[in-house]
Formats: C-alpha cells, structure tokens, sequence
C-alpha cells in the first residue's frame, strides 16, 4: 500500500464490508434527516420512530444536537467555521454508522441548502432521507421547550436559527410532517411507513 502525503495508511479494504453487515442484520442502511426549527419536534418524533423501527426488528442509533455538541463535538462553538466542522463530523460519523449497516435518525436543524449540501457530498445522496418536520415558527416559539426563543428575543442569545439567522425549508423532501394537524405517534408512523420499505424490501404489516 502506498502512503499517501500525510502518511495516513487508510485499511477501509481490508475490513469487512457494508453488504455483509447489512446481511447480518437483515436490514438496509439508512440515514435519515429529521430537520426542522429547534421546538418543530425533531427529537420527540425522532424517539417515536426509532421505538416503532425497533419494534419492527431494525436497529438504530438517534444522533440528536445537544448529545452530539456536549460529547464528540463539545469543542466546537457556533462561529461559521466551528457549525461547518460540527455538521462535517455528524456526517462522518453517520458514515461510520451506515458502513456498519445500521439505520441513522438525524435530529439537526440543519438550517440551509449549503449545510445540507454539505451532508450530501460527504454521505451520498443515495443513502439520504430528508424528512421536514414543518412547524411554523409561531408554534415553536409558543412551545419554547428550551427557553431560547426567549433568550434570542431579549437579544441573549445571538446567531438563533430563525430569529438573527437563516432557515431555509427543504426544497424536496422525502417526507413532510405537519406537527400542527399530526402528533407524535401520527407523525413517526407516516415517516416509519417511507422508510421501512427502503430499510426492510421485503417488510410486511403486521395483521
Ligand atoms: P426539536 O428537537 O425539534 O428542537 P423537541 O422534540 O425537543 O424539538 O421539542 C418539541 C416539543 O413540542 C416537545 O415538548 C413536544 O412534546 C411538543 N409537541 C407538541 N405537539 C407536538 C407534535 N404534534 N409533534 C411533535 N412535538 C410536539
């Protein structure tokens, strides 16, 4: 093998692959992008759908913002450079977790085409599910889980998505839930009824 100019000798050939870990399973590897304003009910529809996926025999693992920046990215703040890096290593280790044929449940705002573009290039658009949990901003301000929406309007907190900084809608997404007419457990089995089919082909209802 040769070096390349790091002197990084990758073994990626030498370990088993994808297609056997996704045998081993019974399932097809997945990531999916629940992404949405901070309060749309990413991470309450996101637990919602891995409990069903795990009922239905698939294994999963939820990466969810708060857990991802207070562990392996606990380093990064929120200047242009430092969200760049943050969504660069929750993509990569998406990577890891598909190449071990396990199903990803993405729970990110992940705010703007370029971010999700991003995303793309490192995953491959192949392995992607965009689901849009549209709720209006109105309604998550209302809910304001966190307490931040009243922080960024007191101008504590700077750079909030929505507020001072962009969020641009999906353009295409594979699913759209509607938080506003469709709750948790409505919501979770509309997404779980896209997926499982992409997950399990051959997957058939329970009668
Ligand atoms: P996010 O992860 O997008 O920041 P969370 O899931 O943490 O959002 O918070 C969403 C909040 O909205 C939760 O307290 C949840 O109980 C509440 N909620 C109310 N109605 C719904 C609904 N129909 N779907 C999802 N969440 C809802």
């Amino acid at each position: 093998m040769k070096p390349n100019d790091t002197n990084i000798y990758p073994v990626f050939e030498r370990i088993a692959g994808r297609p056997e870990k996704e045998i081993l399973l019974g399932q097809k590897a997945i990531s999916i992008w629940l992404i949405g304003l901070s309060g749309a009910g990413k991470t309450t529809i996101g637990s919602a759908l891995e409990k069903q996926l795990i009922e239905n025999g698939v294994l999963t693992q939820i990466l969810d913002g708060d857990n991802i920046r207070s562990g392996i990215n606990r380093n990064l703040k929120f200047t242009e450079t430092d969200r760049e890096e943050n969504i660069r290593r929750i993509a990569e280790v998406n990577k890891l977790f598909i190449n071990c044929g396990v199903v990803t449940i993405n729970c990110f705002i992940n705010p703007t085409h370029e971010t999700r573009n991003f995303v793309e290039h490192i995953l491959g658009k192949q392995d992607i599910i965009t689901v849009f949990i549209n709720t209006p901003i109105e309604i998550c301000e209302q809910r304001d889980v966190k307490g931040l929406y009243k922080k960024a309007r007191a101008g504590e907190l700077k750079n909030f998505t929505g507020i001072d900084s962009p969020f641009e809608a999906p353009e295409n997404p594979d699913v759209t839930v509607f938080t506003e007419k469709s709750n948790v457990e409505e919501s979770a089995r509309h997404i779980f009824n896209y997926v499982i089919e992409k997950i399990k082909p051959t997957w058939k209802k329970k009668s």
